[in-house]
């Protein structure tokens, strides 16, 4: 990814090479597919809502970096965190990967912020937001999303 900074590149990789909560929720009530056919990314949300909260989130798939890298973050950033929250937070993260320039909810975003290079490069952008659509699929109950 030349262009994007060294910190980035850094904690981009980080997250690719040992991705957080890369696993299955066995007791997950809530998952999705997601399916970037540009890139050929792959996703499997698995998330565990219990009193609208998401006690657990977990992702298998396979991917780019920057789709790994993003679905690990997102799993980070949601867990723990009410339904309403989350909403707010793919809200944040959608802005910042899709509107180049834009102001940005830092409060919200934390780590996240590190993906904000990739507005620059648009066939990235579906890599990127792979994951948060899944996220959005499945909580709103529909097992499969294509990024188009
Ligand atoms: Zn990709």
């Amino acid at each position: 990814m030349a262009g994007l900074s060294d910190l980035y590149q850094e904690i981009l990789l980080e997250h690719n090479s040992k991705p957080h909560n890369f696993k299955k929720v066995e007791e997950a009530n809530q998952t999705a597919d997601g399916f970037n056919p540009l890139c050929g990314d792959q996703i499997t949300l698995y998330l565990k809502v219990v009193d609208g909260q998401i006690d657990d989130v977990g992702f298998q798939g396979t991917g780019c970096a920057i789709s790994r890298a993003s679905a690990s973050m997102m799993t980070q950033s949601i867990k723990g965190q009410t339904l309403e929250r989350a909403e707010q937070i793919f809200d944040a993260f959608h802005h910042m990967i899709t509107e180049p320039g834009a102001e940005l909810d830092l409060d919200t975003l934390g780590d996240l912020e590190t993906l904000s290079g990739v507005n620059e490069y648009p066939t990235r952008i579906k890599c990127a937001i792979l994951a948060w659509h899944t996220m959005k699929a499945a909580l709103s109950g529909e097992s499969e999303v294509t990024t188009e």
